[in-house]
This record gives structure tokens, C-alpha cells and sequence, in this order.
């Protein structure tokens, strides 16, 4: 099923997101995973891709398992930033082998040190999304910044680089995870201002550990909300307690989003299915699975 067909439903969706293994050897490891979030029921089950598309077969696998093998609509991550045209549309004929009729095409992060562009095909994730639609009849999504792109030098420089990318053939986007739901709704202002209209999956970030919590406060600098901040000062030394805080955190933001309208979001998982299952089940009476 494409996920723009989930996303035109009035239900409550939420989505999961995995990441593949770095070792084939720790492909039947992932693979239960799979299982075990498939048994809370997401509305659709994402992949990411390796940054250098180095582990690119088993983004494949896993999307192939999520779909034909649990059931649950696949979204695979495709790069460019690192694969030329040929490595590209050789992934691009696995995942239409497979069935899977949805990709999240991101141009990827550029490795430290690395000349950019490192191939010469493609520059920016919108030439990627043009590529990908003239090669099937694929349901796209994008990425987008509510805090701007770290290399964009405005947010506005961010949002006309956003549609042009909506343009090249984006069905959705999903956003980079923020801390604090009015980052978004005055991100949604600007979007509709640019006339971007396809629907904006918030993405949201459960921390559960401190050390997650300290690097992604380092990372967002002064976006993180005092109340975010108190709780790693709070309960960072303590496992358990972080765990459950951040389950919390994550939970009312989610409670926020839905109460204001928003019909689908996306959770990081982050291949913890104890985790997103407690979320679910915060959500017992909000988020109904047929
Ligand atoms: P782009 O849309 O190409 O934007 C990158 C930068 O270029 C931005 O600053 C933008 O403003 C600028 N830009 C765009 N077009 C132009 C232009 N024409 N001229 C000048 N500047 C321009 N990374 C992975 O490696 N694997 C994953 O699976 C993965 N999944 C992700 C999922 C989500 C939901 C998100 C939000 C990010 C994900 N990332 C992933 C990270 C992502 O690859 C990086 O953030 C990357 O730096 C940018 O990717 P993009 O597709 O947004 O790039």
C-alpha cells in the first residue's frame, strides 16, 4: 500500500522507524525485531540506508521482510549523496523485485572529510527524487528541517530549497525530530506560506538514555526546551528513570500533536520495540488498530 493512500485517512496512523545492520550477521537479529514491532500494528514501517549505501542489500532485505514477510507497508530509505546512477537504480530495480512501492529518497549526510559531491550524478536530494519517479510509480517522501537544514545558512533559504524539492515529485514529507510541538506548528505556517501543500509527518524522538539525550542537546544547541534540559539533569544517571521520562516526554508530545489535528506521526524506534510497544500502549484509547 502507498503511504500517500495511509496519509489521505482521517485515522490516526503512526509509523516506525528501523535501521538495517551494519553485519549480515546480525540480519536475523534485525529481522525480529521486525516481528516484534510488527505486533503493534504501525500504520507503516520505515528503513533507513547506510550513509554510504555500503549496506544498501540488506536495507532491502529488511524492507522486503517488513512487507511480504509481516505484513506492514514498507518505506525504504534511498541516498544519493555517495552512489552514482548505477548503484541507484540497481537498488531502485530490487525494491520494485520486492513490491515496495514507497521511498524515502534523501540526498544523505556527507562524511566528514569527504569532497562533496563524491559522485558526479547527483547534488541535492530533489534531483534524486526526479530520478526515482521516472523509474516507477513510486510513492515519495522527503526530509524536512522545522529548525533549517544544519547546512542551510537561513531557514528561508531551507524552505524554497524544500519545495523545489516537493516539486521534483514529493507525495510527503517527514521532519527531523524536534523536542518542542511549537517548532512545528511554526514550521507548518512557513511550509503553507511557500505553498508547499503535501502532508508534514512530524517525526518524533523517543530519548531513552542520557548519553542520546546529552548528544542531541549538543547537536540542537539551544532549541532543546528547558523542560527537555531538566529532565536529562534530572534522571540521566539513572537507566530506568530516563527510560520512563522519556517514554513519557515523547508520548505527550505525540498527545499534543494529534490534539492539535496532526492525523500521523512518524517515531524514531530506533529498532526498540519495548519501546515504541510502551508508546502504543500510552496510546491505547487514541490510536485504535483495526
Ligand atoms: P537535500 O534536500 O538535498 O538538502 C540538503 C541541503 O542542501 C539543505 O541545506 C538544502 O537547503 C540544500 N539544498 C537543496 N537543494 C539545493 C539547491 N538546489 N541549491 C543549493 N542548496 C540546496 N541519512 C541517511 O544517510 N540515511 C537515512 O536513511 C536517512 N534518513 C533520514 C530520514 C529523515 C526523516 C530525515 C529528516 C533525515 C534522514 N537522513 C538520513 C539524514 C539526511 O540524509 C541528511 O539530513 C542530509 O544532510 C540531507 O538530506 P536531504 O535529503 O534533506 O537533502
Amino acid at each position: 500500500m502507498k503511504i500517500s493512500e495511509i496519509l489521505s485517512s482521517k485515522k490516526i496512523g503512526i509509523s516506525c522507524e528501523l535501521f538495517p545492520p551494519k553485519l549480515g550477521s546480525q540480519l536475523d537479529n534485525v529481522k525480529e525485531v521486525v516481528k516484534e514491532m510488527a505486533e503493534i500494528k504501525p500504520s507503516y514501517m520505515s528503513i533507513t540506508y547506510g550513509a554510504t549505501g555500503g549496506t544498501s542489500e540488506y536495507t532491502v532485505d529488511i524492507a522486503n521482510e517488513i512487507q511480504n514477510v509481516n505484513h506492514i507497508p514498507a518505506l525504504a530509505h534511498l541516498t544519493c549523496a555517495s552512489s552514482g546512477k548505477e548503484k541507484v537504480h540497481a537498488v531502485i530495480e530490487q525494491l520494485k523485485a520486492a513490491g515496495i512501492e514507497n521511498i524515502l529518497a534523501l540526498r544523505g549526510d556527507i562524511l566528514e572529510g569527504a569532497d562533496y559531491p563524491v559522485q558526479k550524478d547527483y547534488r541535492y536530494a530533489s534531483e534524486l527524487i526526479y530520478d526515482v519517479k521516472s523509474r516507477g510509480d513510486f510513492c515519495i517522501g522527503g526530509a524536512c528541517y522545522p529548525e533549517g537544514h544544519p547546512e542551510a545558512k537561513t531557514i528561508n533559504e531551507d524552505l524554497i530549497h524544500l519545495k523545489e524539492k516537493v516539486d521534483a515529485g514529493c507525495d510527503f514529507l517527514t521532519t527531523q525530530m524536534f523536542f518542542d510541538n511549537n517548532i512545528y506548528y511554526n514550521f507548518m505556517y512557513k511550509v503553507l506560506q511557500k505553498n508547499i501543500t503535501v502532508p508534514v509527518i512530524p517525526g518524533i524522538m523517543p530519548v531513552t538514555n542520557g548519553g542520546q539525550m546529552k548528544k542531541i542537546i549538543s547537536l540542537s544547541g539551544n532549541m532543546a526546551p528547558p523542560r527537555f534540559k531538566a529532565i536529562v539533569d534530572r534522571f540521566s544517571d539513572s537507566p530506568a528513570a530516563m527510560r520512563q521520562a522519556g517514554i513519557a516526554y515523547a508520548t505527550e508530545q505525540i498527545i499534543d500533536l494529534i490534539a492539535n489535528g496532526v492525523n500521523h506521526i512518524h517515531i524514531y524506534t530506533m529498532n526498540k520495540p519495548s519501546v515504541a510497544g510502551e508508546i502504543f500502549r500510552n496510546l491505547s484509547d487514541i490510536y485504535i488498530r483495526d
